[in-house]
């Protein structure tokens, strides 16, 4: 049996006889060579689902929305099923309520080249799962991290190199609303009372938003490039959020997503920290 029928399987038995409501996963997208998340509720609308390498998009990000529904069923892949670890360590999904569908992924493609947050990734298969469908993937070999050239420029260097990066950013807030960790109910930008952030497009408005959530990811960010592909001005993102986690594991020893029960880098208080201003 092919992996797509087995997933489509095991849909169908979820929501016919394990008391699942909704499963989670891919459909055929309109546009030739994408996929879309598709949300099925009824046994015979899961022949639908489809799993290959048209499906970037984190599935883990519709959780928070959906998740008063009852008994949810997702399809993880590696760096899914790391974002569900971090909602479950911040306590935004319920364990008992989630059926975990593994999957091993063999990359993201987007126009026939491997996308970019997948040629450094190190869990193509999933970190959590209550089953697998289909067999795990090979691990691969990841390609020179391409934040090695930028880390060669100067401090001005870097500096101008995001600047021209972020002053292309239309503010339209894609990389928000595809981010698994962005669930705030009133997100930092929208806020007005106190207005943490300008709402221009202008070159210093834009940055202090992506330092913000930049910030906002240390130690959470599961680097799985959702948000750069959203991205309809293609900007780097991942340069933010690579370099963020290196620092993050660097100075915590620690990365987004693998050990459910140890708290978030930047939740963490420990008496023996070496940082004076702890104490
Ligand atoms: S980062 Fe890319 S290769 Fe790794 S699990 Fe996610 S989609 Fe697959
Ligand atoms: S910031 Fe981007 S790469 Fe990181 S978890 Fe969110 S969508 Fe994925
Ligand atoms: S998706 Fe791109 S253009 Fe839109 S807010 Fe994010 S960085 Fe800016």
């Amino acid at each position: 049996m092919s992996r797509e029928d087995q997933l489509r399987r095991r849909a169908k038995e979820l929501l016919t006889k394990e008391g699942v409501v909704m499963v989670i996963g891919y459909r055929a997208g309109k546009r030739p060579g994408t996929a879309t998340p598709a949300f099925v509720t009824r046994p015979e609308d899961a022949d639908v689902l489809v799993f290959d390498d048209r499906c970037g998009t984190n599935l883990a990000a519709y959780l928070p929305r959906v998740k008063h529904r009852g008994k949810i069923a997702i399809v993880a892949k590696g760096c899914d099923s790391r974002s569900v670890v971090a909602l479950l360590k911040e306590k935004q999904v319920d364990r008992g309520g989630l059926v975990i569908l593994g999957v091993g992924c063999d990359g993201v493609k987007e126009q026939g080249r491997l996308s970019d947050s997948c040629t450094t990734c190190i869990h193509p298969n999933p970190v959590i799962c209550d089953e697998m469908i289909g067999e795990k993937v090979a691990e691969r070999t990841p390609a020179p991290d391409p934040l090695d050239d930028f880390e060669r420029l100067s401090p001005d260097e870097r500096w101008q190199a995001l600047m021209t990066d972020v002053s292309r950013c239309i503010r339209c807030y894609a990389c928000r609303q595809v981010c698994p960790n962005c669930y705030c109910p009133t997100c930092f930008v929208d806020a007005s009372s106190p207005q943490w952030v300008g709402k221009t497009t202008a070159g210093s408005d834009n940055m202090m938003f992506h330092l913000m959530r930049a910030m906002h990811m240390a130690g959470r960010c599961v680097e799985c490039g959702s948000c750069s592909r959203g991205c309809p001005m293609g900007i780097d993102l991942m340069k933010f959020n690579r370099r963020v986690a290196k620092v993050v594991k660097e100075r915590f020893g620690a990365v987004a997503g693998l050990n459910p029960e140890e708290l978030p880098a930047l939740a963490a208080f420990d008496p023996s920290d070496k940082q004076e201003f702890i104490r």
